[in-house]
Protein backbone atom coordinates (compact mmCIF):
# COMPACT_ATOMS: atom_id res chain seq x y z
CA UNK A 1 0.00 0.00 0.00
CA UNK A 2 1.30 3.46 -0.72
CA UNK A 3 1.67 6.30 1.90
CA UNK A 4 1.52 9.69 1.45
CA UNK A 5 3.52 12.22 4.02
CA UNK A 6 1.89 15.01 5.10
CA UNK A 7 4.37 18.19 5.39
CA UNK A 8 3.73 20.75 7.81
CA UNK A 9 4.11 23.80 5.17
CA UNK A 10 4.94 26.30 7.82
CA UNK A 11 7.81 24.50 8.78
CA UNK A 12 9.06 21.80 6.00
CA UNK A 13 8.92 18.75 8.83
CA UNK A 14 7.15 15.36 8.29
CA UNK A 15 3.87 15.12 10.86
CA UNK A 16 2.99 12.03 9.82
CA UNK A 17 2.56 8.98 6.85
CA UNK A 18 -0.79 7.90 5.90
CA UNK A 19 -1.59 5.04 3.94
CA UNK A 20 -3.81 5.72 0.41
CA UNK A 21 -6.16 3.04 -0.75
CA UNK A 22 -6.22 1.65 -3.48
CA UNK A 23 -9.19 0.90 -6.11
CA UNK A 24 -9.87 -2.76 -4.24
CA UNK A 25 -10.24 -0.48 -1.03
CA UNK A 26 -12.51 1.79 -2.67
CA UNK A 27 -14.80 -1.06 -3.78
CA UNK A 28 -15.32 -2.28 -0.25
CA UNK A 29 -15.80 0.98 1.15
CA UNK A 30 -18.51 1.12 -1.83
CA UNK A 31 -20.09 -2.19 -0.48
CA UNK A 32 -20.18 -0.94 3.03
CA UNK A 33 -22.27 1.92 2.15
CA UNK A 34 -24.52 0.38 0.03
CA UNK A 35 -25.25 -2.35 3.09
CA UNK A 36 -25.44 0.96 5.62
CA UNK A 37 -27.73 2.71 2.52
CA UNK A 38 -30.02 -0.01 3.50
CA UNK A 39 -30.40 0.48 6.83
CA UNK A 40 -30.19 4.35 7.14
CA UNK A 41 -32.60 5.21 4.59
CA UNK A 42 -34.92 3.81 6.97
CA UNK A 43 -34.06 4.91 10.36
CA UNK A 44 -37.12 7.38 11.91
CA UNK A 45 -36.73 10.93 10.69
CA UNK A 46 -35.87 11.88 14.34
CA UNK A 47 -33.33 10.06 15.40
CA UNK A 48 -31.82 10.63 12.40
CA UNK A 49 -31.99 14.10 13.37
CA UNK A 50 -30.98 13.07 17.05
CA UNK A 51 -27.21 11.75 15.18
CA UNK A 52 -26.61 14.31 12.92
CA UNK A 53 -26.94 17.02 16.46
CA UNK A 54 -24.94 14.17 18.46
CA UNK A 55 -22.38 14.49 16.22
CA UNK A 56 -22.35 17.96 15.71
CA UNK A 57 -21.83 18.19 19.26
CA UNK A 58 -19.01 15.53 19.70
CA UNK A 59 -16.98 18.12 17.05
CA UNK A 60 -17.34 20.44 18.98
CA UNK A 61 -16.06 18.89 22.22
CA UNK A 62 -13.09 18.40 19.72
CA UNK A 63 -12.56 22.07 18.30
CA UNK A 64 -9.18 22.26 19.64
CA UNK A 65 -7.62 19.42 18.47
CA UNK A 66 -9.11 19.74 14.90
CA UNK A 67 -8.07 22.81 14.24
CA UNK A 68 -4.88 21.98 15.91
CA UNK A 69 -4.16 19.59 13.19
CA UNK A 70 -5.17 21.98 10.56
CA UNK A 71 -2.68 24.40 11.97
CA UNK A 72 0.24 21.67 11.26
CA UNK A 73 -1.02 19.88 8.36
CA UNK A 74 -2.56 22.90 6.31
CA UNK A 75 -0.94 25.96 7.68
CA UNK A 76 -4.28 27.84 8.92
CA UNK A 77 -3.67 30.11 11.24
CA UNK A 78 -5.19 29.12 14.13
CA UNK A 79 -8.04 31.56 14.81
CA UNK A 80 -8.77 30.72 11.11
CA UNK A 81 -8.73 26.85 11.87
CA UNK A 82 -10.96 27.21 15.32
CA UNK A 83 -13.44 28.78 13.03
CA UNK A 84 -13.11 26.13 9.87
CA UNK A 85 -14.14 23.16 12.86
CA UNK A 86 -16.60 25.28 14.13
CA UNK A 87 -18.08 25.23 10.90
CA UNK A 88 -18.59 21.46 10.68
CA UNK A 89 -20.42 21.59 13.69
CA UNK A 90 -22.70 24.30 12.62
CA UNK A 91 -23.58 22.81 9.49
CA UNK A 92 -24.11 19.43 11.12
CA UNK A 93 -26.38 21.08 13.37
CA UNK A 94 -28.50 23.54 10.55
CA UNK A 95 -29.18 20.06 8.67
CA UNK A 96 -30.26 18.18 11.80
CA UNK A 97 -33.33 20.08 11.13
CA UNK A 98 -33.79 18.87 7.50
CA UNK A 99 -34.87 14.82 8.61
CA UNK A 100 -38.84 15.78 9.92
CA UNK A 101 -38.81 18.73 7.27
CA UNK A 102 -37.37 16.53 4.31
CA UNK A 103 -41.56 16.75 2.73
CA UNK A 104 -42.94 16.51 -0.67
CA UNK A 105 -45.97 18.07 -1.98
CA UNK A 106 -49.78 17.17 -2.59
CA UNK A 107 -50.49 18.21 -6.40
CA UNK A 108 -54.47 18.21 -7.14
CA UNK A 109 -55.09 15.48 -9.88
CA UNK A 110 -58.26 14.30 -10.56
CA UNK A 111 -59.62 10.59 -9.71
CA UNK A 112 -56.76 10.03 -7.12
CA UNK A 113 -54.15 11.58 -4.81
CA UNK A 114 -50.97 12.54 -6.09
CA UNK A 115 -47.86 13.07 -4.02
CA UNK A 116 -43.97 13.53 -3.99
CA UNK A 117 -41.51 12.18 -1.80
CA UNK A 118 -38.00 13.18 -1.73
CA UNK A 119 -36.09 9.83 -1.96
CA UNK A 120 -32.32 9.37 -1.16
CA UNK A 121 -30.16 9.03 -3.68
CA UNK A 122 -28.01 6.10 -1.94
CA UNK A 123 -24.04 6.33 -1.84
CA UNK A 124 -22.05 9.59 -2.36
CA UNK A 125 -18.75 10.20 -3.11
CA UNK A 126 -17.50 13.38 -1.76
CA UNK A 127 -13.63 14.48 -3.45
CA UNK A 128 -12.35 17.48 -1.50
CA UNK A 129 -9.80 19.49 -2.18
CA UNK A 130 -6.80 20.73 0.45
CA UNK A 131 -7.15 24.43 0.77
CA UNK A 132 -10.24 24.30 3.22
CA UNK A 133 -10.16 20.78 4.03
CA UNK A 134 -12.76 20.87 7.03
CA UNK A 135 -15.88 23.23 6.15
CA UNK A 136 -15.82 21.93 2.29
CA UNK A 137 -16.18 18.15 3.82
CA UNK A 138 -19.17 19.48 6.09
CA UNK A 139 -21.01 21.08 3.15
CA UNK A 140 -21.18 17.99 1.22
CA UNK A 141 -21.56 15.54 3.90
CA UNK A 142 -24.40 16.82 6.42
CA UNK A 143 -27.22 17.28 3.42
CA UNK A 144 -26.41 14.08 2.12
CA UNK A 145 -26.73 12.36 5.56
CA UNK A 146 -29.55 14.05 6.65
CA UNK A 147 -31.40 13.15 3.11
CA UNK A 148 -30.65 9.41 4.28
CA UNK A 149 -27.58 8.81 2.19
CA UNK A 150 -24.16 7.57 3.10
CA UNK A 151 -20.86 8.86 2.16
CA UNK A 152 -17.57 8.09 1.19
CA UNK A 153 -15.19 11.20 1.48
CA UNK A 154 -11.97 10.94 -0.12
CA UNK A 155 -10.23 13.90 1.33
CA UNK A 156 -7.31 15.57 -1.02
CA UNK A 157 -3.63 13.57 -0.99
CA UNK A 158 -1.93 16.81 1.60
CA UNK A 159 -4.79 16.99 3.74
CA UNK A 160 -6.21 13.92 5.35
CA UNK A 161 -5.88 14.41 8.95
CA UNK A 162 -8.52 16.57 9.85
CA UNK A 163 -11.06 14.53 7.68
CA UNK A 164 -9.97 10.70 9.09
CA UNK A 165 -10.54 12.18 12.51
CA UNK A 166 -14.40 13.21 11.27
CA UNK A 167 -14.71 9.71 10.32
CA UNK A 168 -13.84 8.29 13.69
CA UNK A 169 -15.85 11.39 15.68
CA UNK A 170 -18.76 10.10 13.81
CA UNK A 171 -18.99 6.49 14.90
CA UNK A 172 -18.12 8.26 18.66
CA UNK A 173 -21.49 10.12 18.04
CA UNK A 174 -23.02 6.74 17.25
CA UNK A 175 -23.91 7.22 12.99
CA UNK A 176 -23.66 3.52 12.31
CA UNK A 177 -20.53 2.31 10.94
CA UNK A 178 -20.69 2.27 6.91
CA UNK A 179 -22.71 5.41 6.88
CA UNK A 180 -20.04 8.01 6.90
CA UNK A 181 -16.20 6.40 5.70
CA UNK A 182 -13.39 8.36 4.87
CA UNK A 183 -10.68 6.99 2.63
CA UNK A 184 -7.60 9.26 1.95
CA UNK A 185 -6.28 8.03 -1.72
CA UNK A 186 -4.76 9.88 -4.64
CA UNK A 187 -6.92 11.76 -6.94
CA UNK A 188 -6.25 9.12 -10.03
CA UNK A 189 -6.78 6.55 -8.21
CA UNK A 190 -9.09 6.21 -5.21
CA UNK A 191 -11.13 9.22 -6.53
CA UNK A 192 -11.24 8.41 -10.04
CA UNK A 193 -12.59 4.71 -8.35
CA UNK A 194 -15.26 6.37 -6.77
CA UNK A 195 -16.66 8.24 -10.14
CA UNK A 196 -16.47 5.18 -11.99
CA UNK A 197 -18.08 2.79 -9.67
CA UNK A 198 -21.57 2.03 -10.33
CA UNK A 199 -22.74 1.83 -7.15
CA UNK A 200 -21.73 5.66 -6.12
CA UNK A 201 -24.86 7.74 -6.95
CA UNK A 202 -23.55 11.07 -7.27
CA UNK A 203 -20.18 12.94 -6.85
CA UNK A 204 -19.63 16.11 -5.03
CA UNK A 205 -16.03 17.26 -6.39
CA UNK A 206 -14.60 20.98 -4.82
CA UNK A 207 -11.05 21.51 -6.96
CA UNK A 208 -9.43 22.68 -9.70
CA UNK A 209 -11.39 23.11 -12.82
CA UNK A 210 -8.93 20.80 -15.03
CA UNK A 211 -10.35 18.22 -12.62
CA UNK A 212 -13.39 18.89 -12.63
CA UNK A 213 -14.11 18.70 -16.76
CA UNK A 214 -12.58 15.03 -16.57
CA UNK A 215 -14.62 14.35 -13.69
CA UNK A 216 -17.99 15.30 -15.72
CA UNK A 217 -16.98 13.57 -18.57
CA UNK A 218 -16.25 9.80 -16.50
CA UNK A 219 -20.38 10.55 -14.88
CA UNK A 220 -21.65 11.27 -18.47
CA UNK A 221 -20.81 7.68 -18.98
CA UNK A 222 -23.50 6.36 -16.10
CA UNK A 223 -25.31 9.47 -15.82
CA UNK A 224 -24.23 9.95 -12.58
CA UNK A 225 -25.39 13.01 -10.47
CA UNK A 226 -22.41 15.86 -9.79
CA UNK A 227 -22.35 19.02 -7.93
CA UNK A 228 -19.16 20.80 -9.55
CA UNK A 229 -17.18 23.50 -7.19
CA UNK A 230 -13.83 24.64 -9.08
CA UNK A 231 -12.37 27.55 -9.43
CA UNK A 232 -12.58 31.41 -9.56
CA UNK A 233 -11.37 34.85 -10.56
CA UNK A 234 -13.44 37.01 -8.88
CA UNK A 235 -13.20 40.70 -9.24
CA UNK A 236 -13.34 43.43 -6.56
CA UNK A 237 -15.04 46.34 -8.05
CA UNK A 238 -14.56 49.61 -6.46
CA UNK A 239 -16.31 52.88 -7.71
CA UNK A 240 -14.85 56.48 -7.27
CA UNK A 241 -18.27 56.72 -4.88
CA UNK A 242 -17.57 54.27 -2.77
CA UNK A 243 -15.89 54.34 0.95
CA UNK A 244 -12.41 54.18 -0.29
CA UNK A 245 -10.95 53.85 2.77
CA UNK A 246 -12.94 51.19 3.77
CA UNK A 247 -12.83 48.93 0.30
CA UNK A 248 -9.12 49.31 0.11
CA UNK A 249 -8.79 48.01 3.93
CA UNK A 250 -10.76 45.36 3.59
CA UNK A 251 -9.27 43.94 -0.12
CA UNK A 252 -6.06 43.00 0.96
CA UNK A 253 -8.16 40.48 3.21
CA UNK A 254 -10.61 39.22 0.13
CA UNK A 255 -7.71 37.58 -1.34
CA UNK A 256 -4.58 36.97 0.86
CA UNK A 257 -6.81 35.10 3.29
CA UNK A 258 -5.57 31.53 3.48
CA UNK A 259 -2.99 32.87 1.59
CA UNK A 260 -5.32 33.35 -1.40
CA UNK A 261 -5.85 29.31 -1.62
CA UNK A 262 -9.62 30.28 -1.96
CA UNK A 263 -12.08 29.89 -4.72
CA UNK A 264 -13.37 33.08 -4.13
CA UNK A 265 -10.44 35.01 -3.79
CA UNK A 266 -11.31 38.67 -5.39
CA UNK A 267 -8.25 38.22 -7.23
CA UNK A 268 -9.01 41.22 -9.45
CA UNK A 269 -9.17 44.68 -8.00
CA UNK A 270 -11.11 46.92 -10.52
CA UNK A 271 -10.62 50.30 -9.65
CA UNK A 272 -12.71 53.60 -11.56
CA UNK A 273 -9.94 55.97 -13.17
CA UNK A 274 -10.75 58.69 -10.91
CA UNK A 275 -10.10 56.97 -7.68
CA UNK A 276 -7.05 54.75 -8.91
CA UNK A 277 -3.63 56.98 -7.45
CA UNK A 278 -5.77 57.09 -4.05
CA UNK A 279 -6.56 53.72 -3.36
CA UNK A 280 -3.15 52.27 -4.39
CA UNK A 281 -1.52 54.80 -1.82
CA UNK A 282 -4.30 53.48 0.97
CA UNK A 283 -4.17 49.63 -0.69
CA UNK A 284 -0.09 50.03 0.13
CA UNK A 285 -0.37 50.80 3.54
CA UNK A 286 -3.36 48.16 4.02
CA UNK A 287 -1.24 45.14 1.98
CA UNK A 288 1.90 46.05 4.07
CA UNK A 289 -0.32 45.81 7.28
CA UNK A 290 -1.12 42.09 6.75
CA UNK A 291 0.28 39.77 8.91
CA UNK A 292 1.56 36.88 7.50
CA UNK A 293 3.50 34.37 9.97
CA UNK A 294 3.71 31.49 12.32
CA UNK A 295 0.21 29.92 12.32
CA UNK A 296 0.20 28.63 16.16
CA UNK A 297 0.56 32.54 16.37
CA UNK A 298 -2.84 34.39 17.47
CA UNK A 299 -1.87 37.63 15.83
CA UNK A 300 -1.06 35.85 12.77
CA UNK A 301 -3.81 36.89 9.46
CA UNK A 302 -1.98 34.83 6.67
CA UNK A 303 -0.14 31.46 6.69
CA UNK A 304 2.29 29.48 4.58
CA UNK A 305 1.15 28.19 0.71
CA UNK A 306 0.35 24.44 1.16
CA UNK A 307 3.58 22.95 -1.02
CA UNK A 308 6.72 23.89 -2.30
CA UNK A 309 5.45 22.76 -5.83
CA UNK A 310 2.82 24.96 -5.16
CA UNK A 311 4.89 28.28 -4.30
CA UNK A 312 6.83 27.77 -7.38
CA UNK A 313 3.67 27.74 -9.47
CA UNK A 314 2.53 31.02 -7.66
CA UNK A 315 6.21 32.36 -8.12
CA UNK A 316 5.53 31.61 -12.03
CA UNK A 317 2.98 34.37 -12.22
CA UNK A 318 4.92 37.52 -10.47
CA UNK A 319 7.16 39.05 -13.37
CA UNK A 320 8.00 42.68 -13.64
CA UNK A 321 4.49 44.80 -13.11
CA UNK A 322 4.50 44.24 -9.23
CA UNK A 323 3.51 47.53 -7.75
CA UNK A 324 4.44 46.35 -4.22
CA UNK A 325 4.53 43.30 -1.65
CA UNK A 326 3.99 42.83 2.12
CA UNK A 327 6.56 40.77 3.94
CA UNK A 328 6.54 37.15 4.94
CA UNK A 329 8.92 35.27 6.85
CA UNK A 330 12.47 33.60 5.49
CA UNK A 331 13.72 30.94 6.06
CA UNK A 332 11.74 26.78 6.29
CA UNK A 333 8.18 26.84 5.27
CA UNK A 334 6.60 27.59 1.92
CA UNK A 335 6.24 31.42 2.48
CA UNK A 336 5.12 34.26 -0.31
CA UNK A 337 4.33 37.53 0.28
CA UNK A 338 1.27 39.14 -0.57
CA UNK A 339 1.81 41.07 -3.73
CA UNK A 340 0.15 43.57 -6.19
CA UNK A 341 0.75 43.19 -9.75
CA UNK A 342 -1.01 46.32 -12.46
CA UNK A 343 -0.48 44.28 -15.45
CA UNK A 344 -3.42 42.54 -17.27
CA UNK A 345 -1.40 39.41 -18.67
CA UNK A 346 -1.57 35.65 -17.61
CA UNK A 347 -1.74 37.04 -13.45
CA UNK A 348 -5.09 38.57 -14.77
CA UNK A 349 -6.21 36.18 -16.86
CA UNK A 350 -5.81 32.63 -14.60
CA UNK A 351 -6.41 31.60 -10.77
CA UNK A 352 -3.37 31.68 -9.19
CA UNK A 353 -4.39 30.54 -5.81
CA UNK A 354 -1.88 32.38 -3.86
CA UNK A 355 -1.38 35.78 -2.31
CA UNK A 356 -0.94 37.54 -5.19
CA UNK A 357 -3.54 40.52 -6.91
CA UNK A 358 -4.24 42.69 -9.78
CA UNK A 359 -5.60 46.10 -9.86
CA UNK A 360 -6.64 47.49 -12.68
CA UNK A 361 -8.57 50.76 -13.86
CA UNK A 362 -12.15 50.94 -15.41
CA UNK A 363 -14.21 54.13 -16.92
CA UNK A 364 -17.69 53.56 -16.17
CA UNK A 365 -19.98 50.45 -14.88
CA UNK A 366 -20.38 49.31 -18.56
CA UNK A 367 -16.91 49.10 -18.79
CA UNK A 368 -16.63 47.51 -15.31
CA UNK A 369 -19.34 44.98 -15.83
CA UNK A 370 -17.21 43.87 -19.49
CA UNK A 371 -14.02 43.30 -17.28
CA UNK A 372 -15.53 41.68 -14.49
CA UNK A 373 -17.40 38.98 -16.82
CA UNK A 374 -14.42 38.77 -19.51
CA UNK A 375 -13.48 35.03 -17.60
CA UNK A 376 -14.50 31.68 -17.98
CA UNK A 377 -14.94 31.84 -14.35
CA UNK A 378 -17.75 33.38 -11.90
CA UNK A 379 -18.33 32.35 -8.75
CA UNK A 380 -17.89 35.51 -6.37
CA UNK A 381 -17.30 39.27 -6.59
CA UNK A 382 -17.24 42.73 -4.49
CA UNK A 383 -19.45 45.49 -5.49
CA UNK A 384 -18.25 49.00 -3.78
CA UNK A 385 -20.10 52.11 -4.03
CA UNK A 386 -22.61 54.30 -2.15
CA UNK A 387 -25.14 54.42 -4.82
CA UNK A 388 -28.00 52.11 -4.17
CA UNK A 389 -29.03 51.68 -7.60
CA UNK A 390 -25.82 51.23 -9.42
CA UNK A 391 -24.78 48.32 -6.66
CA UNK A 392 -28.07 46.85 -7.62
CA UNK A 393 -27.51 46.74 -11.55
CA UNK A 394 -23.83 45.29 -11.09
CA UNK A 395 -24.84 42.73 -8.67
CA UNK A 396 -27.53 41.79 -11.72
CA UNK A 397 -24.73 42.17 -14.19
CA UNK A 398 -22.18 40.49 -13.15
CA UNK A 399 -21.89 36.79 -14.10
CA UNK A 400 -21.55 35.27 -10.20
CA UNK A 401 -22.95 33.15 -7.83
CA UNK A 402 -21.95 35.21 -4.75
CA UNK A 403 -21.80 38.52 -4.87
CA UNK A 404 -21.25 41.04 -1.99
CA UNK A 405 -21.88 45.16 -2.04
CA UNK A 406 -19.75 47.01 -0.04
CA UNK A 407 -18.40 43.83 1.82
CA UNK A 408 -16.90 40.73 1.12
CA UNK A 409 -18.80 38.16 2.90
CA UNK A 410 -17.33 34.68 3.69
CA UNK A 411 -19.47 32.01 2.96
CA UNK A 412 -22.78 31.43 5.38
CA UNK A 413 -24.10 28.05 5.67
CA UNK A 414 -27.54 28.94 5.52
CA UNK A 415 -27.33 30.89 2.16
CA UNK A 416 -26.86 29.04 -1.58
CA UNK A 417 -22.99 29.31 -2.78
CA UNK A 418 -22.14 28.20 -6.07
CA UNK A 419 -20.74 29.19 -9.48
CA UNK A 420 -21.78 30.39 -12.84
CA UNK A 421 -20.05 29.24 -15.99
CA UNK A 422 -16.74 27.00 -15.59
CA UNK A 423 -16.93 27.81 -11.58
CA UNK A 424 -19.02 24.76 -11.37
CA UNK A 425 -23.16 23.93 -11.05
CA UNK A 426 -25.22 22.80 -8.63
CA UNK A 427 -25.78 24.96 -4.96
CA UNK A 428 -24.33 23.94 -1.92
CA UNK A 429 -25.52 25.38 1.48
CA UNK A 430 -28.46 26.92 2.48
CA UNK A 431 -32.15 25.62 2.30
CA UNK A 432 -31.90 23.78 -0.94
CA UNK A 433 -29.12 22.01 -1.01
CA UNK A 434 -30.95 18.54 0.27
CA UNK A 435 -32.56 19.00 -3.27
CA UNK A 436 -29.06 17.87 -4.48
CA UNK A 437 -29.26 14.43 -2.53
CA UNK A 438 -32.45 13.84 -3.27
CA UNK A 439 -34.82 12.90 -6.30
CA UNK A 440 -38.40 13.57 -6.60
CA UNK A 441 -40.48 10.94 -6.70
CA UNK A 442 -43.97 11.53 -8.12
CA UNK A 443 -46.87 8.95 -6.72
CA UNK A 444 -50.37 8.68 -8.11
CA UNK A 445 -53.42 6.88 -6.17
CA UNK A 446 -56.20 6.16 -7.71
CA UNK A 447 -59.60 6.90 -5.57
CA UNK A 448 -62.44 5.84 -8.25
P1 LIG B 1 -7.47 19.24 -7.67
O1 LIG B 1 -8.54 19.32 -8.68
O2 LIG B 1 -6.11 18.88 -8.11
O3 LIG B 1 -7.84 18.18 -6.52
C1 LIG B 1 -9.07 18.19 -5.87
C2 LIG B 1 -9.41 16.79 -5.43
O4 LIG B 1 -9.60 15.97 -6.57
C3 LIG B 1 -8.32 16.10 -4.58
O5 LIG B 1 -8.93 15.33 -3.58
C4 LIG B 1 -7.64 15.20 -5.60
O6 LIG B 1 -7.04 14.08 -5.01
C5 LIG B 1 -8.81 14.79 -6.48
N1 LIG B 1 -8.47 14.37 -7.84
C6 LIG B 1 -7.40 14.75 -8.57
N2 LIG B 1 -7.42 14.11 -9.77
C7 LIG B 1 -8.52 13.31 -9.78
C8 LIG B 1 -9.08 12.43 -10.74
N3 LIG B 1 -8.51 12.22 -11.93
N4 LIG B 1 -10.23 11.79 -10.42
C9 LIG B 1 -10.83 11.99 -9.22
N5 LIG B 1 -10.33 12.80 -8.28
C10 LIG B 1 -9.19 13.47 -8.55
O7 LIG B 1 -7.51 20.63 -6.95
P2 LIG B 1 -6.68 21.11 -5.69
O8 LIG B 1 -5.33 21.50 -6.16
O9 LIG B 1 -6.78 20.11 -4.62
O10 LIG B 1 -7.54 22.37 -5.23
C11 LIG B 1 -7.37 23.62 -5.78
C12 LIG B 1 -8.48 23.94 -6.75
O11 LIG B 1 -9.76 23.76 -6.16
C13 LIG B 1 -8.47 25.38 -7.19
O12 LIG B 1 -8.55 25.45 -8.59
C14 LIG B 1 -9.72 26.00 -6.56
O13 LIG B 1 -10.26 27.06 -7.21
C15 LIG B 1 -10.62 24.86 -6.46
N6 LIG B 1 -11.58 25.04 -5.37
C16 LIG B 1 -12.87 25.38 -5.64
C17 LIG B 1 -13.79 25.58 -4.63
C18 LIG B 1 -15.22 25.92 -4.91
O14 LIG B 1 -16.04 25.80 -4.03
N7 LIG B 1 -15.58 26.32 -6.10
C19 LIG B 1 -13.41 25.41 -3.32
C20 LIG B 1 -12.09 25.07 -3.05
C21 LIG B 1 -11.19 24.87 -4.10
Amino acid sequence: MMAYQVINPATEEVITSVPMADAGEVDAAVARAAAAYETWRHVAPGDRARLLRAFATVVDAHIEELAGLEVTSAGHPIGQARWEAGNVRDVLNYYSAAPERLFGRQIPAPGGLDVTFQEPLGVVGMIVPWNFPMPILGWGMAPALAAGNTVIVKPAEATPLTARRIGELALEAGLPPGVLQVVPGEGPVAGRRLVEHPAVRKIVFTGSTRVGKEIMAACATQVKRLTLELGGKSANIVFADADLPKAAASAPYAVFDNAGQDCCARSRVLVQRGAYDEFMEMLEVAVRGVRVGDPHAAETEVGPLISAAHREKVRGFVRDDVAFQGSCPEGPGYWFPPTVLTGDGRAWEEEIFGPVVSVLPFEDEADAVRLANDTSYGLAGSIWTRDVGRALRMARAVEAGNLSVNSHSAVRYWTPFGGFKQSGFGRELGPDALGAFTETKNVFIATD
